[in-house]
């Protein structure tokens, strides 16, 4: 039973918080990002110090599951402090989700710090159409980073694709006996609404959960698995591999009704909903006078209040919230 402080006027209880560390990514993928992204000046962005006081501040209301993301919270200078403080916490779960790009240097110093979990994002096996959905992205970067967490010992290690309609939606089947080839688990994603792109056109590309799932089903059959994470993803088992099968699925699946997570940007916006725009501006706090932790902890308390029922993503692709991913924290 959760001893979470924290809960809405919904009855639902948040004991998950994902952090995002920094606003900057090596990457621009596609559907993410623009090509020419404008990234926050030092001032507006939490100091890794404000960071970890947020942190720490949640896990006193009761938060058990901290994830750490970004942009790439690989890139943000000193992130293995950060990590190493969060890490003396005490967390059930302590997890981040990264592009890899950084973890053939860093896997292992990661998992000494006190990451339990890794999510790796990865939407192609083929290093052209890496390329072309990562932009400036290098493959051989990635695989070598997965191969290195492997090594490192992680308690688990999960795979991300998103997947878009005529790109990368032929390799379905690839990504899933890389998986099982390396022992990971994998989750398919529906591309969400959030910012403004013009590279492609969302609503076309939305490949669905169930569309993917179809073609899993031509090579392997699928058991749903048991695992309720409380959010967006359904998971599902193979007979003959432990790798599990996820499907996060904002357009098709509402699971809202049982959401147990909150985000907080890294200008310290504590975000309420993926699919929303309500939120409280905890770097307000942190930096009013005089800052306490009392205070700081009954503004996320407050704000819980302001947790809205359910998201509403259209699929045509609309934006509806103009804030991108790598804002978000993904
Ligand atoms: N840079 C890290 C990475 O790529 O894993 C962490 C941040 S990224 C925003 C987190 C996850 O969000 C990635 O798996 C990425 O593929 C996914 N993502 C980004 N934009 C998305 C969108 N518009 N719809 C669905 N997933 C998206
Ligand atoms: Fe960077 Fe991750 Fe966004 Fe790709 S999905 S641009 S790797 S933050």
């Amino acid at each position: 039973m959760s001893q979470s402080k924290l809960t809405d006027r919904f009855g639902r209880t948040v004991n998950y918080v994902r952090l995002s560390v920094t606003d900057r990514c090596d990457f621009r993928c596609v559907y993410c990002m623009a090509e020419d992204m404008t990234f926050l000046p030092r001032q507006q962005v939490l100091t890794l110090e404000e960071i970890a006081r947020i942190a720490r501040n949640f896990v006193d209301l009761g938060t058990e599951k901290i994830r750490l993301t970004g942009g790439e919270p690989l890139v943000r200078k000193d992130i293995l402090e950060l990590v190493r403080e969060i890490g003396t916490y005490g967390l059930r779960d302590f997890a981040m989700t990264t592009n890899g790009s950084q973890l053939p240097a860093m896997a292992e110093s990661l998992r000494k710090a006190g990451i339990h979990r890794l999510n790796i994002s990865i939407d192609s096996l083929d290093a052209e159409k890496f390329r072309s959905i990562t932009r400036t992205g290098k493959l051989s970067q990635v695989l070598e980073g997965i191969d290195a967490a492997r090594e490192a010992g992680f308690e688990g290690i999960k795979l991300n694709t998103v997947v878009m309609k005529g790109r990368n939606d032929e390799e379905i089947p690839e990504l899933i006996e890389f998986a099982r080839r390396k022992h990971v688990d994998i989750s398919f994603i529906e591309e969400m609404p959030l910012g403004e792109i013009s590279e492609h056109d969302r609503g076309l590309a939305l490949c669905t959960s169930e569309e993917v799932r179809d073609i899993i089903r031509k090579h392997h059959e699928l058991v749903p698995a048991t695992e309720d994470s409380g959010g967006p993803a359904r998971y599902y088992r193979m007979k003959d591999s432990e790798t599990r099968v996820g499907f996060i699925s904002p357009h098709s699946h509402n699971f809202c009704s049982t959401c147990n997570r909150v985000r907080v940007t890294v200008e310290g916006r504590l975000l309420l909903c993926l699919g929303n725009e309500h939120s409280v501006d905890l770097l307000r706090v942190l930096r009013g006078n005089p800052v306490t932790d009392d205070k700081l902890r009954q503004t996320i308390i407050n704000a819980m209040d302001l947790k809205p029922e359910r998201h509403h993503f259209a699929t045509n692709g609309d934006v509806q919230i103009l804030r991108f991913m790598n804002m978000t924290g993904g």
